[in-house]
């Protein structure tokens, strides 16, 4: 767990002089941002903690059932599709809950990770929300890198950068590459094309996007691995898969174009032929 003692000041501060603010947006990697969100959301709602001190008492009926996972009023907002957290993901996970009154606690806390997956309609359905907030709304958008938010979200949030984030860590690309493996063949090409939304992030780092596609391409050759351990069909999209994630770095290593490599890639992934 993030140490509160080290809760970046523009949070611990708002604590402190209990300023809390409706958004806050906190940019940086995992799992540094998840833990400084959790904290946060937990102190927030926490029954026992002393006024002005940052910590959250961590034994009071708030702080225990947000260990055990079942907190009635911090929700964390997830995408049900691969391409990100879309305008359906942001009316049934904020908007709507938003309505209504905090079920038990002080405030109603919204944790949204991968904030950077947000789609433009989606961060578009929640500026009315963030413009007019409830008196109870907190909003913490978790990011690790926010150059891919709308100028008129990011204006309207606190931003709390989490030191240097040049470099994504592993354990994020290892989490986007087992989801594209897991998911990609089963999409339609528009859809695949939109993948490269989850890219951006990379775009500056040549470094990440190198491991980011290693990662992609062992995700991969698990699979054939696995399926031959089992004695189960190898299938032909797995080898075109891994062809196609070396080429891509290849043509990057070159210093080809980010976006068109990346998009071709996605494309070939999801099945797509090129002469077809
Ligand atoms: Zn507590």
């Amino acid at each position: 767990m993030y140490p509160m003692s080290e809760l970046p000041i523009a949070l611990s501060g708002d604590i402190a002089q209990l300023t809390v603010g409706h958004a806050y947006i906190i940019e940086g990697g995992l799992p540094d941002r998840i833990n400084i969100g959790h904290a946060f959301a937990k102190r927030l709602n926490c029954l026992d903690a002393l006024p002005g001190s940052i910590s959250a008492c961590d034994t009071c009926l708030s702080c225990r059932v947000l260990e055990s996972g079942n907190h009635p009023d911090i929700f964390f907002v997830k995408g049900t599709k691969a391409t990100g957290i879309g305008v359906d993901d942001v009316r049934d996970q904020i908007v709507s809950p938003m309505a209504t009154q905090p079920f038990k606690y002080r405030y109603k806390v919204f944790i949204i990770d991968k904030a950077e997956t947000l789609t433009p309609a989606a961060q578009n359905a929640l500026l009315k929300t963030i413009e007019e907030p409830a008196p109870y709304g907190v909003f913490l958008f978790l990011a690790a890198h926010v150059h891919t938010l709308l100028p008129t979200l990011l204006s309207r949030c606190v931003l709390v950068k989490l030191g240097e984030t040049e470099d994504i860590p592993d354990l994020e690309a290892q989490a986007l590459a087992e989801e594209i493996a897991s998911t990609i063949a089963d999409m339609d090409v528009l859809d695949a094309i939109l993948l490269y939304r989850r890219f951006e992030p990379y775009k500056e780092s040549r470094e990440s996007t190198a491991n980011m596609l290693d990662m992609l391409y062992l995700s991969y050759a698990r699979r054939v691995t696995q399926a031959a351990l089992m004695g189960e069909k190898i299938q032909n999209i797995w080898y075109d898969s891994i062809a196609a994630i070396q080429h891509t770095k290849q043509v990057l290593a070159q210093n080809g174009n980010f976006q068109l490599a990346i998009e071709l890639m996605l494309l070939k992934l999801s099945g797509i032929k090129e002469n077809t």
